[in-house]
């Protein structure tokens, strides 16, 4: 029988548990999860989970589905180190796992702020089930909410608090909102959103320093002046843990390095989810996702792959974000230089961004315009061809490309 090791206990890991189950393949599997709790959803943790009156965590699986199939949980166990000769890893509490096939599913960490002290009492970031729950015991009693950081999470959490009745400020360093990740349109619109609900968003924001007493930030001094905050919240991006498979020796390069099989520079490991940089054919280079639909479709294709039945890993990507009113839904990779179209009216509330590169349509972005968002998600699936100046006519249904 073949001994599967998973090392982590986020959404990867757990869809990789449950793929494993549908192939009905003969193999032992063992997960390890530094985190106390089985795999939860993470996405709400920036959203209700922060301001409804009883918040749950919401399982991805129940104990007793990963019981019924056998797999094994080890909680709260941080691993150590890959023997790569030897074919185990060293778990931090001494003991040690052999594996015929081993899965790294590590996930990413919140980046941390150069230049602010850490343990900090009231400096949070967000990735954890624990982080949350610390941060919401917070916000209910704080006034003032400094962001530092306005990408999805910054802006997720400003949303609540302001929802909270917060009075909340928005520190982003770069000269719009969501930079690297969304169109000028959508960050427009986006900036306006959270400034007409009262979120005090400052762009080209330069910190030059923090006023620290009795072992909390009281106020951040920028360029231009100081701002004050009861509680601080770091949401600058996260980074891969890919330490584990750096001082392995596994090829890393902003993530673990896997190929379309989702198997790393070891043909015994694979790597899957936000940890991974993969090849992403439409752009013809690598790239890391940090997405649900992400960590679950690389979960399956890898689950393919250790059960003999490899399939190229070809998803779109595609992701989601609730900011206050706003449901924003991204398919494919946006590009700076790809041809912009704008279908619908910003000003009513539901739009789309569709992308184009040489008149291919390769990433839609909406807000609040989950019709069209889905039909043009199948277009960018199907590689239909959509003429750019008929795509941005909401009198020309979409479907009408297919
Ligand atoms: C607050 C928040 C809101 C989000 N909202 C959205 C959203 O709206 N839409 C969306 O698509 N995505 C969202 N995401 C992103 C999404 O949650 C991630 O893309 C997804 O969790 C990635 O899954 P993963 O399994 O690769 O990594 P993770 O879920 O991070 O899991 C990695 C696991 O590995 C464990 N681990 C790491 N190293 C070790 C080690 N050495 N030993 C043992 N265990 C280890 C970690 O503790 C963790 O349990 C959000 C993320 C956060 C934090």
């Amino acid at each position: 029988m073949m001994n599967i090791v998973v090392v982590g206990g986020g959404h990867a890991a757990a869809q990789l548990s449950a793929s494993l189950t549908e192939k009905a393949l003969q193999a032992k599997v063992t997960l390890v999860s530094d985190e106390a709790q089985l795999p939860y959803h993470r996405p709400p943790l920036s959203k209700a989970y922060l301001k409804d009156a009883e918040p749950a965590a919401a399982w991805l699986r129940s104990a007793d589905f990963y019981a019924d199939h056998g797999a094994e949980w080890r909680l709260s166990t941080r691993v150590a180190r890959i023997e790569r000769d030897s074919r185990h890893i060293d778990l931090a509490r001494g003991e040690s796992l052999p594996y015929d096939r081993l899965v790294l599913a590590t996930g990413a960490r919140a980046r941390t702020l150069p230049g602010l002290p850490e343990g900090l009492d009231n400096v949070h970031t967000l990735r954890t089930l624990d982080d949350a729950a610390r941060l919401r015991g917070r916000l209910q009693a704080v006034e003032r909410v400094l962001i530092i950081g306005g990408g999805f999470i910054g802006l997720e959490i400003a949303a609540t608090a302001a929802q909270m009745g917060k009075q909340v400020t928005v520190l982003e360093a770069a000269p719009r909102l969501l930079a690297r990740s969304a169109s000028p349109e959508v960050s427009d619109h986006l900036l306006a959103s959270h400034r007409a609900a009262g979120v005090d968003v400052r762009l080209d924001a330069v910190i030059e320093g923090y006023d620290i007493r009795a072992g909390s930030v009281v106020a951040v001094e920028t360029a231009d002046g100081s701002v004050r905050a009861d509680l601080v919240v770091v949401g600058i991006g996260a980074v891969p843990n890919d330490e584990l498979a750096r001082e392995a020796g596994l090829a890393c390069d902003n993530g673990i390095v896997v190929d379309v099989h989702m198997v790393t520079s070891d043909p015994a490991i694979l790597a899957v989810g936000d940890c991974t940089a993969f090849p992403f054919a439409p752009l013809g280079r690598r790239i890391r996702l940090e997405s649900v639909q992400n960590a679950n479709d690389q979960a399956r294709c890898a689950a393919q792959t250790l059960a003999g039945m490899a399939e190229p890993y070809s998803a779109l990507p595609w992701f989601w974000s609730e900011q206050g009113p706003l449901r924003i839904q991204i398919a494919g990779v946006p590009e700076p230089h790809h041809e912009r179209v704008v279908r619908g009216d910003p000003a009513q509330g539901g739009f789309s961004v569709m992308h184009f590169l040489d008149g291919a349509l390769t990433c839609v972005e909406s807000i609040n315009a989950p019709a069209d968002h889905m039909a043009a998600r199948k277009l960018i699936a199907d590689a239909c061809r959509v003429p750019s100046d008929a795509a941005s006519d909401p009198s020309i249904p979409l479907k009408s490309f297919a």
